[in-house]
């Protein structure tokens, strides 16, 4: 089978693989749609996860089932599934204490495109298919299911790691796919006031779109002073951190009041440290939380998020900005996503 592959870092392009096999608890499945995502940039030409020789890319898809082990009870050859980026080991310590995102050790239930073959390719395995894929809800078409994968999981778990609550102010810094779902998210749990952070012209009306009411530019001075003079100096109760770089930690810190929470979903691709400021985080004792996570994957989320979007109550089309049929423009759309063009928000190949 052919398949899209980090040759090592740096360098991608078109390799022939063997099909993948089936164990009793997996599924092989072959991709209806791909999204691309900027992970799938830092890994490649960041070398952010290290180095992997001719490892298939991608982990945003939904797909048909071809062929199900002979323990899977709930999916069957032709079922149309969406498919979560991280697919844990749902038999596994880290699962049982309620961190499946790291089955197997830290943030090892990424499999795709990390520790095996991810899904630009004709065919790919998953891993537990009964815990980790969900059938894909018939109203749903397959470039809004590609948003299941990771854009709707991510941007929400940012906001879950954040604990937004009624009638929060809530600072979401970066609006590109992620964060422009950490702002959809934000709003369904009833931020009273959003406040967005980014500068690409197209997000910012969607995230408009989707709920955010003032604009910071991070080009236009330190993001702390803009939330600062937008808050009459209060400054916000929650952040969500879906961009930026390790020094977005310290503006995150001073944009926050007392007991306020970080909710980070930003791979961060580069850097040794990340500086907490001393004197905003209270001298030590400001009770403000700094939590980040890789966004916890399986079969429960899936149905649920799909659910939403299935009800209508959240709208993932404004997402997909530029969609391309076939195969042969997946490079484009992966060299797109990497140099970010000002109108793109998420390329997707339908196939
Ligand atoms: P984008 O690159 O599309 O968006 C990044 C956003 O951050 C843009 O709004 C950009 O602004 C803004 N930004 C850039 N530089 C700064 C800065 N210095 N300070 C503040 N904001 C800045 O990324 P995605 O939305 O696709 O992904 C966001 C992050 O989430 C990525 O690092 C991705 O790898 C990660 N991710 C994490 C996952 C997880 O499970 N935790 C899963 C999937 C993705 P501008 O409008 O100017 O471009
Ligand atoms: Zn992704």
């Amino acid at each position: 089978m052919k398949g899209y592959a980090m040759l090592k870092i740096g360098e991608s392009g078109w390799i022939e693989k063997e099909r993948p096999t089936c164990g009793p608890l997996d599924a092989i499945c072959k991709p209806l749609a791909v999204a691309i995502c900027t992970s799938d940039v830092h890994t490649l030409w960041e070398g952010a996860i290290g180095e992997r020789h001719n490892m298939i890319l991608g982990h945003e898809c939904c797909a048909e089932v071809v062929e199900v082990g002979e323990l899977v009870k709930d999916f069957k050859p032709g079922d149309r599934v969406l498919v979560p980026a991280i697919t844990p080991d749902w038999n596994s310590l880290e699962a049982q204490a309620g961190y499946a995102m790291h089955s197997g050790g830290m943030l090892a239930g990424w499999k795709f495109s990390n520790f095996k073959d991810g899904v630009f390719s004709e065919f790919f395995h998953v891993n537990d298919a009964d815990g980790n894929l969900a059938l894909l809800p018939p109203n749903i078409n397959s470039v809004d299911a590609c948003m299941l994968s990771d854009m709707v999981p991510t941007g929400f778990h940012g906001v879950e790691l954040a604990d937004v609550q009624f009638g929060d102010t809530v600072l979401v810094i970066g609006i590109g796919p992620v964060g422009l779902m950490a702002v959809a998210g934000s709003n369904l749990r009833g931020a009273s006031r959003i406040i967005a952070v980014g500068t690409r012209k197209n997000c910012v009306e969607v995230a408009k779109g989707y709920g955010a009411v003032d604009f910071v530019s991070y080009k236009n001075g330190t993001i702390e002073e803009q939330v600062l003079a937008l808050t009459d100096g209060q400054g916000v109760d929650k952040v969500v951190i879906a961009g930026g770089s390790v020094e977005t930690f310290e503006s995150a810190v001073k944009c926050l009041k007392p007991g306020g929470k970080i909710g980070n979903v930003n791979y961060l691709g580069s850097g040794t440290y990340i500086t907490i400021p001393r004197v905003e985080w209270g001298v030590g004792m400001g009770h403000k939380q700094i939590n980040g996570g890789l966004m916890p994957g399986g079969r429960l989320r899936m149905e649920k998020l799909g659910a939403l979007v299935a009800a209508g109550k959240l709208d993932v089309s404004p997402l997909a900005s530029h969609v391309f049929e076939g195969w042969d423009h997946l490079e484009e759309a992966l060299f797109m996503m990497r140099d970010k063009p000002a109108d793109l928000i998420k390329p997707v190949v339908k196939l």
